[in-house]
């Protein structure tokens, strides 16, 4: 952190970026680093590929974060945000992979530990702690912004404080949050109480999906494009729906098979691009599972993308609960 440190004063362009399809707190990290290192007067550039989903814009900051980067040399750093590889921040990877230095925030398991500087805490509950630990270290002030960005990435990658990840840091960094001026209902009332009609039709179809392998220790939903199309949903609105199918009693394994939109239609053959998404009850790791198909994650949660045929995906889950042990 102290290399981070060196040269973060020294830099003066700096582009942060974050993953794909980025949860609250990809998108948590890239605003609280983002507004505090415009509030030590650098100039900074926040990326996402993908569109901020409708639940977290209430963020302040998040219309600052653009989809497009245009020239990539005035950038002296880049700073990589809840990104375990590179490749995780989209089409844009190769690019932003010639920015002479690029700094590695993150706390998946499944981490390469690429680029120039890494701050990488596999037992921190979210990289929006990480944040928090360096604007201290930095002797930096965390206004109400930021503070609200910086509980918002606990709160979700914690799943509320549920997750095997929540740990005392998760309440006191929500707490100090708090007495900043985050109020907890507000959060809430967005991250959770702001659901499209459509986003809770595609829960009843992603419920009637369920399937439970004969040993009764994996679960699996699938959502296919159409069932997106037939709500009126995004991609976004899966985010959480597999929850339902971890909750099952003697489930150690749930998956969720989402097949993305938009990206079949030059396939001629039955082979079709899916997200699958993986969480465990903490007896299995499913992050080395994700890791076999080039994907990643952490212990309890993790996920990966795979071109196949849905029956054939479906077989090779379901095959996965014969070697989940007993007990
Ligand atoms: P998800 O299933 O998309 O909710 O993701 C669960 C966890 O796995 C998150 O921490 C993701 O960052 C990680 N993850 C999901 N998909 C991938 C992927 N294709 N490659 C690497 N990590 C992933
Ligand atoms: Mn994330
Ligand atoms: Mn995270």
């Amino acid at each position: 952190m102290k290399k981070i440190i060196q040269h973060l004063e020294n830099s003066k362009q700096i582009l942060l970026a974050t993953h794909i399809e980025p949860d609250g707190d990809a998108l948590g990290s890239l605003i609280s680093m983002g507004l505090f290192l415009e509030a030590i007067n650098k100039k900074t550039t926040l990326y996402c590929e993908s569109p901020i989903p409708a639940i977290y814009r209430f963020l302040p900051g998040t219309e600052r974060v653009v989809s497009t980067i245009d020239s990539i040399s005035k950038y002296d750093t880049a700073i990589i945000l809840d990104c375990g590889s590179l490749q995780r921040i989209g089409k844009m990877d190769e690019l932003v992979g010639r920015v002479p230095t690029i700094i590695n925030i993150d706390h998946h398991i499944t981490n390469s530990y690429f680029g120039t500087y890494q701050f990488v805490e596999t037992d921190s509950c979210a990289t929006t702690a990480l944040i928090y630990k360096l604007i201290t270290v930095l002797g930096g002030r965390i206004d109400k912004d930021i503070a609200f960005s910086i509980y918002t990435g606990i709160l979700t990658d914690t799943g509320s404080f549920r997750f095997s990840n929540t740990n005392m840091d998760s309440f006191a960094i929500c707490e100090e949050m708090v007495s900043i001026g985050v109020d907890p209902h507000i959060v809430a009332q967005n991250v959770y109480g702001t659901y499209s009609l459509g986003r809770i039709k595609l829960l009843n179809l992603a419920l009637d999906s369920l399937e439970i392998s004969r040993n009764g220790k994996l679960s699996m939903m699938t959502l296919t494009e159409s069932m997106l199309s037939k709500t009126d949903t995004q991609p976004e609105d899966v985010d959480g729906l597999i929850n339902y199918a971890k909750r099952i009693e003697d489930v150690k394994v749930a998956v969720l098979l989402s097949e993305y939109p938009n990206g079949n239609s030059r396939l001629s053959n039955a082979k079709r691009y899916y997200h699958v998404s993986l969480r465990s009850d903490g007896s299995v790791d499913v992050a080395k599972i994700a890791a076999l198909f080039e994907g990643g994650g952490h212990k309890t949660a993790a996920g990966f993308d795979i071109k196949t045929k849905l029956s054939d995906l479906k077989t090779d889950i379901l095959n996965l609960s014969e070697k989940l042990s007993s007990g």
